[in-house]
């Protein structure tokens, strides 16, 4: 049995301008949106970002358990990511790590501005992440995923939130950078907004950014939340589109 591992690539950008997957700067990957993938959940999304691949479950408003986390003011908000053993090229182990931890909390502070917590205390809502799949930019789809889940399960929002990176490769600032992007070249910069309110609920920065680079990286990944939000939009209006011709069907073989 032979392993093979990924070479390291010696031009992330090509004299063209173009990435190693082939997009230019301000490219977003290939991005398929779904909601209500999971029949038993209350509300649930399916996302593909590039080579990622993301369910999510969303539970409640429901009664807490244990009953002692439950909150007397407002909802308790959890979430859960979770990485599948087999969605690294190396097998994972399947215990919660570090970092699952950390990003579930990073996940959940970027969600909760956008609910109404305050309107079911003592209640909680469960949102499960699993990544199925991922190639970087994992923190973000989950975000924009969980969003949509939230949304299909009727809790009502001040706004969707969507979430992407922009990142910093051989000395370029890029939009959406996946994990060859991650791995060798220089900065991340993940950020999470609620578009309409035009809100930032998420900004986290890894590698050294001038001033200037900061700016465009900020601009850039506001752009990509922008176009992911269109995106989500039109899951959401498809749906109801769907529901309304069901009713209409209904009511007319009702008469
Ligand atoms: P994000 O997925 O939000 O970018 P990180 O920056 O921590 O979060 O991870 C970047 C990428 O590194 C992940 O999307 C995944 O492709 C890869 N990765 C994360 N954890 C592991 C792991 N345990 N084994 C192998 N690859 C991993």
């Amino acid at each position: 049995m032979s392993l093979i591992k990924q070479s390291i690539p010696t031009k992330l950008i090509d004299e063209n301008g173009l990435r190693l997957s082939g997009r230019k700067f301000d490219e977003l990957r290939t991005t398929k949106l779904e909601m209500g993938t999971l029949k038993r959940a209350d509300g649930s999304a399916y996302i593909e970002q590039g080579k990622n691949k993301i369910l999510v479950a969303v539970y409640g408003p429901r009664e807490v358990h244990p009953a002692h986390l439950a909150l007397p003011d407002r909802c308790l908000l959890r979430c859960l990511y979770r990485m599948a053993s087999f969605s690294v090229e190396e097998r994972k182990s399947p215990a919660p790590g570090r970092r699952e931890i950390e990003l579930s909390k990073v996940i959940r502070e970027s969600l909760e501005p956008a609910l109404f917590l305050e309107e079911f205390p003592r209640a909680g809502i469960d949102v499960y992440i699993q990544i199925l799949q991922a190639d970087g930019g994992t923190r973000c789809a989950s975000i924009t995923a969980a969003a949509l889940a939230l949304a299909d399960a009727g809790i009502r929002m001040r706004d969707l939130v969507s979430a992407c990176a922009a990142g910093k490769v051989e000395g370029q600032v890029v939009l959406d950078i996946d994990d060859a992007e991650d791995k060798y070249g220089s900065g991340d910069m993940p950020i999470a907004m609620m578009p309409r309110k035009n809100e930032i609920t998420l900004l986290q920065l890894d590698g050294m950014f001038e001033p200037d680079e900061f700016r465009k990286a900020l601009e850039l990944a506001q752009q990509g939340c922008h176009q992911l939000y269109e995106l989500q939009r039109n899951v959401i209006k498809e749906k109801y589109k769907t529901i309304r011709e069901e009713v209409a069907s209904d009511e007319k073989k009702d008469k």
